[in-house]
């Protein structure tokens, strides 16, 4: 099935910057918001980040401007009617996520395949509550998505061939490089990464080490480009735990529990990089360690 239009649900730092690769590459796109703000910001952040491509050589100016033109923003689900492919890319609740394919399913074309980027809930149980089961996946793209090669694929339990095979045509085309997971909680990127982060947190709360000590041990020690912390804000803290949560509930393992300082921070509203603080503060010149 050849795709040339896609629908993006949630504008948030996943969405503009799917939009961002899929409309790059050809593809028309209609991205969507329950936000007028989240969606004016992210067409205003993608138009920066096209146009540090271009001061870059990596893009023509050309290139910039069809690709924005490709890309209408919309408050409307029903917008999304005349796509190929949805991915869903919203707040990582299932309440949420299962309300926007209760409302998409109306205005979806018989052929129409949906996914979700989620990060760690269950496929087959999202695409259980639709219509089309067969046609629906998990389309997991990494953070920042124009900068990031892997795309995780999810089938699930009754994902067909053709849909399989239609999403990572859309992989190749973006020439990022695909790995299927099966579907089972956080999947293999967040089932490795989540519980190092969540540890982290841990580290923290006990008290072996500062924010500083703890992100400067692993930069330095374990050769990572980021520090778990400072990876963790720039994720979203509340992505996190929600993460933590999914992997604790799906797999009864106790070696998932959401560390309490995770939670307590994800309670005071400091989410990270997009609320301005989470384990450092992002509002002066320079991040600060808030403890
Ligand atoms: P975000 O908080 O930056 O954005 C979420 C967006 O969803 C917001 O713009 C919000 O207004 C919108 N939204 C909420 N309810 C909605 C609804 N009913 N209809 C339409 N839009 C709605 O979150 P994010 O980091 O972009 O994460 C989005 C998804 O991508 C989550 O499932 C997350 O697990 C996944 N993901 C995140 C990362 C990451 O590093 N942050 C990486 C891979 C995948």
């Amino acid at each position: 099935m050849e795709i040339s239009k896609i629908g993006i649900v949630g504008a948030g730092q996943m969405g503009n910057g799917i939009a961002h690769v899929c409309a790059l590459a050809g593809y028309e796109i209609w991205l969507s918001d329950v936000d007028q703000t989240q969606l004016d910001n992210a067409v205003a952040l993608i138009e920066r980040n096209l146009e540090r491509q271009v001061s870059r050589d990596k893009i023509s100016a050309a290139e910039k401007s069809d690709a924005l033109d490709r890309i209408h923003a919309t408050l409307s689900l029903s917008d999304l009617g005349q796509t190929d492919l949805v991915i869903e890319a919203a707040t990582e609740r299932e309440t949420v996520k299962q309300a926007i394919f209760e409302d998409l399913l109306p205005h979806l074309q018989p052929h129409t395949i949906l996914t979700s980027n989620t990060s760690s809930i269950s496929i087959t149980r999202l695409a259980s509550r639709t219509d089309r089961p067969e046609k629906f996946m998990g389309f997991h793209f990494m953070n920042p998505v124009p900068v990031m090669q892997l795309v995780e694929l999810i089938r699930g339990i009754a994902t067909d061939d053709d849909t399989f095979k239609a999403c990572k045509a859309v992989v190749d085309r973006l020439g990022k490089t695909a790995a299927t997971a099966e579907d089972f909680p956080a999947f293999i990127v967040n089932r490795i990464l989540m519980p190092m982060i969540n540890e982290a947190v841990y580290t923290l709360y006990e008290g072996v080490g500062s924010v500083q000590s703890i992100d400067e041990s692993m930069k330095l020690g374990a050769n990572h480009p980021m520090g778990p912390l400072e990876l963790a804000d720039f994720i979203g803290l509340d992505t996190c735990l929600a993460i933590m949560n999914v992997l604790h509930d799906g797999l009864a393992d106790t070696k998932y529990r959401p560390c309490p300082l995770l939670t307590k921070y994800v309670e005071a509203g400091w989410l990270g990089r997009k609320t301005g603080r989470g384990f450092y503060d992002y509002r002066g010149e320079t991040p600060v360690p808030t403890r």
